[in-house]
């Protein structure tokens, strides 16, 4: 598995985009970035957007996408998946002809250029040889994180924002995850606005980790908000966690 951090920041900035993990070049986890970051050719082969959450910054490029498919006289689909408060928040909020154009009936409602699905929380999809499965996480409106697994046995977990969660992690303790990518937003001095806010800081990542009966082989941290970045570092690498990477946009995951 080959993922592509196409952006990993917690606030949007030069060089800080939102949240955009590209698996294998048709599959994408949440896209906050996509059409400021891809080029053209790289954009029309996405066939599969799973979406944790409808924050913005998880969404942001969908509209975007589906104007370039349009324009370019594309003939591109896009299967949308999420649990149904997210694909109802989607189609109400940012499809509705009227803060952006209706691309889910677009060019026509039997051939559209977006397919939204809606998914069952603990109900696995099968996407290009992936099993792909989501788990509600905590935060402040209705979201899941991702559990991939290839045929091989290898997979990760995505948590997309997600403040303290041990339901999730009680769901997914007999797994042996290669990778376990985590929303660390905010340094520990701002505890009680992570936790009010559905997010987690380094102290109370390692809470969670306690939650794990294997740890996982690799964490990598996404989300942290730029202007913290330097004590959310300072803060994660004092907990001594060797297999722990801070990601940055452009890395590539390999598992
Ligand atoms: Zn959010
Ligand atoms: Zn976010």
């Amino acid at each position: 598995m080959k993922i592509n951090v196409i952006g990993c920041s917690g606030a949007e900035f030069p060089g800080h985009n939102a949240p955009g993990f590209l698996l294998d070049d048709e599959i994408l986890l949440d896209a906050g970035s996509l059409t400021n970051t891809l080029d053209e050719k790289a954009q029309l082969k996405i066939r599969h957007i799973f979406i944790t959450h409808a924050h913005l910054d998880h969404i942001r490029s969908i509209p975007f996408l589906a104007d370039n498919i349009v324009v370019g006289k594309k003939h591109s689909k896009i299967t949308i998946y999420s649990i149904s408060p997210v694909i109802r928040t989607i189609k109400k909020h940012l499809f509705n002809s009227a803060v952006w154009p209706d691309f889910t009936i677009i060019p026509n409602p039997g051939d559209a250029i977006l397919n939204l699905v809606s998914l069952k929380a603990a109900e696995p999809v099968i996407v290009d040889g992936y099993t792909i499965t989501p788990y509600k996480v905590n935060h402040t409106v209705p979201a899941v994180g991702y559990l991939v697994e290839d045929m091989k046995g290898k997979s990760f977990f995505y948590t997309g924002d997600t403040g303290p969660t041990a339901g999730t992690w009680k769901k997914i303790k007999n797994r042996k995850l290669n990778c376990l990518i985590i929303d660390v937003s905010f340094p520990d001095s701002m505890r009680e606005l992570a936790v009010r806010t559905g997010h987690l800081t380094p102290g109370l990542l390692q809470e969670e980790m306690g939650a794990f009966h294997q740890a996982p082989e690799h964490i990598c941290i996404t989300h942290p908000k730029p202007q913290y970045f330097r004590t959310i570092k300072k803060e994660l690498e004092a907990l001594g966690m060797k297999n722990l990477t801070i990601l940055k946009d452009g890395d590539i995951i390999r598992i």
